[in-house]
């Protein structure tokens, strides 16, 4: 009987193993974006975890779809830009993202779900965090009766000096 053969030793080995593999888990960047995922309510399917390491494994950024969808071929992963494009609606649907739509054409989405407003080089079309205090001295206008203001989304574009 095997189950006779765990001894109160053994118990603490098992035990010592598994705190240890935990301590190791917890560094790893695939298990904290697994469990990133599952805080959001998204299940950590394979093809989430690989574009959630694309789009969270270098820190703030802003993403187009193509520009994720180039991304994931150089990294071998085999995905299509529909798919993409559902992906990235879940991860702003669940607050892991936020879309920042450009002129109506373009979406990017935004890594730094924190309040803040951006820069827009329109020649490279990239856009630029701007630190949230230098537009907080805006004159924000009085909203119609009835209505408050949700959030303020200042897009600040630059173009280069003639
Ligand atoms: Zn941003």
């Amino acid at each position: 009987m095997p189950q006779s053969k765990r001894t109160p030793k053994t118990r603490r080995r098992e035990t010592a193993r598994r705190n240890a593999l935990g301590i190791v888990l917890a560094g790893c960047p695939v298990h904290e974006l697994r469990t990133k995922l599952r805080a959001a309510g998204m299940r950590p399917t394979p093809q989430r975890v690989a574009l959630g390491w694309l789009l969270f494994g270098k820190g703030d950024r802003h993403l187009t779809a193509e520009m994720l969808l180039e991304e994931a071929q150089a990294s071998r992963v085999p995905i299509s830009l529909a798919t993409i494009y559902n992906s990235l609606h879940q991860f702003t649907g669940v607050g892991l993202l936020r879309e920042i739509a450009i002129d109506g054409s373009k979406t990017y989405f935004d890594t730094n779900v924190s309040d803040h407003h951006h820069f827009l080089i329109e020649e490279s079309h990239a856009l630029i965090d701007i630190p949230k205090v230098s537009v907080d001295l805006l004159q924000l206008p009085e909203p119609p009766y009835g209505k408050s203001i949700a959030s303020v989304d200042v897009v600040v574009r630059l173009r280069n000096n003639a």
